[in-house]
């Protein structure tokens, strides 16, 4: 039985008419696997409930911030009580004092943080606090890893070993991304070329410490602390973005899970609990140079808002607690096992991954180390599984180059429920 979409058909047709393609950021419209999406009328737990009355066990929570599941009760009841006493003061407030405390207690690298609306704010600010304590302004970022949209991070991938400053983007200035420069993720030896040539004119090298904007890309043994060694080398400062892997590969972030000590971090999604939130941290002397303590401007009307950090510190709370991470983790490893588990039945030569709550599964038989190696992955296939998977209730990220996320509100028996689902769904769509 096909799923019936039709209210959702209607909602957006008339979107369409009134939001660019009909949604507020691109990958919601479906487009990399076709059809309609469902429009969500509310969730709770690990489910999602479109308006069209269909269920789902949903693996993408908003992309990642949802740790908890939706709706988590003690979320719910904080910011209901928070909101009781106002929204929003443009003024200081100790949730954000506690929200840096904690932060700063999760992870060693960061002595002082700020806190920002989005990831992308995070990250265009720490580039440019990375670019005046170097006095430098190129940047190396890696292809494949998304860091938001802002000029300087919106670059082309290119095929080469580099892929100096071509722009991604219309509206993008060559100027600015001309700064950028492009390396393929895990290419130590192609980050050591940059250097060797751009060296003296390097303020950061920007990295996700697990690629999980290209489908999930673990990074090769010895590339993190390498690019640690180099950064060091030659005084440029290596930003660890962890937007979405803070809270998701470990408690403490892939540089807890790593042992890789960054200058700056940037942060967001599980931080905000599911409100929109961003953080940049690092050390104490490169932090100093931050307004008013010093002369690099970033402010926002909204930043540090009570509602995000109640959110955000509530869910830390509850992820914290004996067991909770730890029970997140096994729940991803319970669904990587059983997806492998289909796959060799079914004598497809496609395996699943997991590093913390983050899975990942490439429709190529190759090692996916890059972004040319996931660009090997049958996207026609993804996208008839993951049709196949929506209409047995199982909502993954609509892209073959998205990770998977899992919850504390899943259960074994919604993961092996799951398992059942791609076992039939594989059989249908294999060809
Ligand atoms: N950095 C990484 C690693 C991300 O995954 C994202 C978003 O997915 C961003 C930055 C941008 O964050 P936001 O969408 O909150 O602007």
């Amino acid at each position: 039985m096909p799923l019936d979409l039709s209210r959702s058909k209607a909602l957006f047709e008339a979107s369409q008419r009134v939001i660019p393609g009909g949604v507020n950021s691109p990958v919601r419209a479906f487009r990399a696997v076709g059809g309609t999406p469902p429009f969500i009328a509310r969730g709770s737990g690990c489910l999602l409930y479109d308006v069209d009355g269909n269920a789902y066990i949903d693996y993408c929570l908003s992309w990642g911030p949802l740790i908890l599941g939706h709706a988590h009760p003690e979320v719910v009841a904080a910011l209901q009580e928070a909101a009781t006493r106002g929204t929003s003061f443009g003024a200081p407030t100790e949730l954000e004092l506690r929200m840096a405390e904690k932060v700063i207690e999760c992870l060693p690298s960061v002595e002082v943080v700020r806190m920002v609306n989005s990831g992308t704010e995070a990250t265009m600010s720490a580039i440019r606090l990375a670019r005046a304590y170097t006095g430098r302004t190129k940047v190396i970022k890696f292809i494949g890893c998304y860091h938001g949209h802002h000029d300087a991070m919106l670059v082309r991938a290119g095929s080469g070993a580099t892929d100096l400053g071509v722009p991604d983007s219309p509206g993008v200035p060559a100027a600015a991304a001309a700064e950028t420069i492009s390396v393929h993720y895990n290419d130590l030896a192609g980050v050591e070329a940059v250097f060797r040539q751009f060296g003296e004119q390097i303020a950061a090298v920007i990295v996700e410490p697990v690629a999980a904007n290209m489908g999930l890309v673990l990074p090769e043994p010895g590339f993190l602390e390498g690019l640690r060694r180099i950064t060091r080398e030659y005084g440029a400062l290596l930003i660890f973005d962890e937007v979405l892997t803070g809270w998701r590969v470990a408690y403490g972030g892939a540089q807890a899970y790593y042992g890789v000590d960054p200058d700056l971090t940037t942060l967001g999604k599980v931080i905000g609990g599911g409100l929109p939130v961003g953080a940049y941290g690092g050390k104490r002397e490169i932090m100093a140079l931050v307004a008013p303590s010093g002369p690099v401007y970033q402010a926002g009307t909204l930043s540090g808002n009570p509602l995000a950090m109640t959110a955000g510190l509530t869910t830390l709370e509850v992820l914290g607690r004996p067991g909770n991470f730890e029970r997140v983790v096994a729940l991803t490893e319970r669904l990587v096992r059983g997806l492998n588990q289909v796959l060799e039945e079914l004598e497809l030569p496609y395996r699943a991954r997991s590093v913390g709550t983050l899975f990942g599964l490439f429709f190529t038989p190759e090692r996916v180390v890059d972004y040319a190696t996931a660009l090997t992955a049958d996207t026609r296939l993804f996208s008839r599984y993951h049709h196949a998977m929506l209409k047995r209730g199982i909502y993954l990220a609509p892209s073959q180059f998205e990770a998977g996320f899992m919850s504390l509100a899943h259960t074994e028996a919604e993961i092996d429920a799951t398992v059942a689902a791609a076992a039939e769904a594989l059989r249908e769509v294999r060809g």
